[in-house]
């Protein structure tokens, strides 16, 4: 189903989902299912899997001589959104992304995607490779999430690539976006930010889901911003618990996010890293509480395949 339509059907309710990634190579589906069998209870609609671009790697041979591979690190991204929804009877929702992809591909696996029965994709353009100072699209391959977005909408419309397919049968995916309260880090400012993710909602992005805060202010000025400039898609919150001190320089360094001074000084004054895990935790309740208040159509969890912490926080809230 799609996840317009399980907003809908929820009245105002709101829903639980969270987001894991998919495997490292060589490890198996089980740790996957053992992320996921802890949170069922609070009957997640749908599950979002990540997409991991390939990246380089040095491989070093007996004369010395290093040798540039690419490698993928989690390839099976499509692979486990169907293992989940075979086994769980839930949505699954690929994360889709430009870098790696010529537009061909892309067609090709929106096409896979098609026929194994996935109704929704998240598209992005994909992070940087961690080899690269910045983003590099792949040739002939989308460059920007709105034109991912635009190669969906127009297979919706039965319009592929190669217009010489006369009858194509039309997909009908919905299409989801990521939205950053925060501004995206590349943007010289919020108001561009907000033009670019303007065009994904005019390209046919029907959902948002947002980059992770600890600020709740954030998300309400984000929604209010987007209703101004005529996005009235439903506006997901992402979210994750901050589980240790580290993560104070961490999550600012790598999301581009502001922490509250309040949740900062309460990590600070902690002894033990347990202590901080209780702090984050208790944090992200309230904030899950006032979030569902504020009437955030789902409270969607990056679990990076640790479900402990979402789990006490779903069982205090759902
Ligand atoms: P875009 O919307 O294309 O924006 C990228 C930048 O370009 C922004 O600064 C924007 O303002 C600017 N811009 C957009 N359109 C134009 C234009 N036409 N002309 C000029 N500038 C423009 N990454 C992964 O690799 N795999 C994942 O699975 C993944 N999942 C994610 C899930 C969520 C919910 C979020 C919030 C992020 C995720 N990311 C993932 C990270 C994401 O790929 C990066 O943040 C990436 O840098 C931007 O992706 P985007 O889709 O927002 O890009």
């Amino acid at each position: 189903m799609k996840i317009i339509d399980h907003i809908s059907n929820a009245k105002g309710k709101t829903l639980f989902s969270f987001e894991l990634l998919p495997p490292i190579k060589g490890q198996s589906i089980k740790g996957i299912f053992d992320a996921i069998d802890p949170l069922m209870e609070f009957n997640p609609p749908f599950i979002d899997v990540t997409y991991l671009r390939e990246d380089y790697i040095y491989k070093q041979h007996s004369n010395g001589l290093l040798e540039k591979v690419a490698y993928r690190k989690r390839p099976s991204t499509v692979a486990t959104c169907a293992a989940i929804m075979n086994k769980y009877k839930v949505d699954a929702v690929p994360h889709l992304i430009c870098g790696g992809f010529t537009k061909e591909e892309t067609e090709n696996a929106l096409i896979d995607l098609q026929f194994l029965g996935i109704d929704n994709v998240l598209a992005l353009r994909g992070d940087a490779r961690k080899s690269d100072s910045m983003f590099i699209p792949t040739p002939n391959g989308h460059a920007y999430a709105s034109d991912l977005v635009k190669h969906v909408s127009d297979m919706n419309k039965g319009k592929y690539l190669h217009d010489d397919m006369d009858s194509a049968e039309k997909t009908d995916f919905c299409i989801g976006v990521a939205g950053y309260p925060e501004k995206h880090f590349e943007s010289p400012n919020l108001d561009t930010d907000f033009s670019y993710l303007k065009l994904k909602v005019d390209m046919g992005a029907e959902f948002i889901v947002t980059q992770m805060f600890f600020d709740n202010q954030k998300y309400k000025a984000f929604v209010e911003k987007c209703r101004a400039h005529g996005i009235n898609v439903p506006i997901i919150p992402g979210l994750k618990p901050i589980t240790n001190s580290k993560q104070l320089i961490g999550l600012p360094k790598i999301f581009h996010l502001d922490i509250p001074l309040d949740l900062t000084n309460a990590i600070q004054a902690c002894s033990t890293e347990k202590q901080v895990k209780e702090v984050g935790i208790e944090w992200m309740i309230n904030q899950c509480k006032e979030l569902r208040e504020m009437g955030a159509p789902v409270l969607h969890f990056y679990t990076m395949g640790n479900p402990e912490p979402t789990k006490r926080i779903a069982q205090a809230i759902f």
